[in-house]
């Protein structure tokens, strides 16, 4: 299991991104693609599941996969595209 975002919920504040302590969460402010990406990504293969950035984000744009809201499920395969 790995915590996703929901692309349509999030709005890029990047709070997630600083409160990972597995550095699974992209991409960076500083990456040159951050301008032109949808929404901040979490990386399956990294996320420990320890819920940091569920408690911080103020968009309610994380969940774990089994618990997304089903007209945004696509969520799960966009978050590990983005990694791919
Ligand atoms: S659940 Fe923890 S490890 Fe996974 S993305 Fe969120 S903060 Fe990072
Ligand atoms: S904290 Fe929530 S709204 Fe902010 S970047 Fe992360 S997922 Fe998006």
């Amino acid at each position: 299991m790995a915590y996703v975002i929901v692309p349509e919920l999030c709005t890029k504040d990047n709070l997630c991104f600083e409160a990972c302590p597995e550095a699974c969460i992209s991409p960076a402010e500083s990456d040159a693609n951050y301008a032109a990406t949808e929404s901040l990504f979490i990386n399956p293969d990294g996320c420990t599941d320890c819920s940091a950035c569920v408690i911080v984000c103020p968009s309610d744009a994380i969940y774990l996969a089994d618990d997304i809201p089903a007209e945004y499920n696509d969520a799960i395969a966009r978050n590990k595209a983005y990694f791919n």
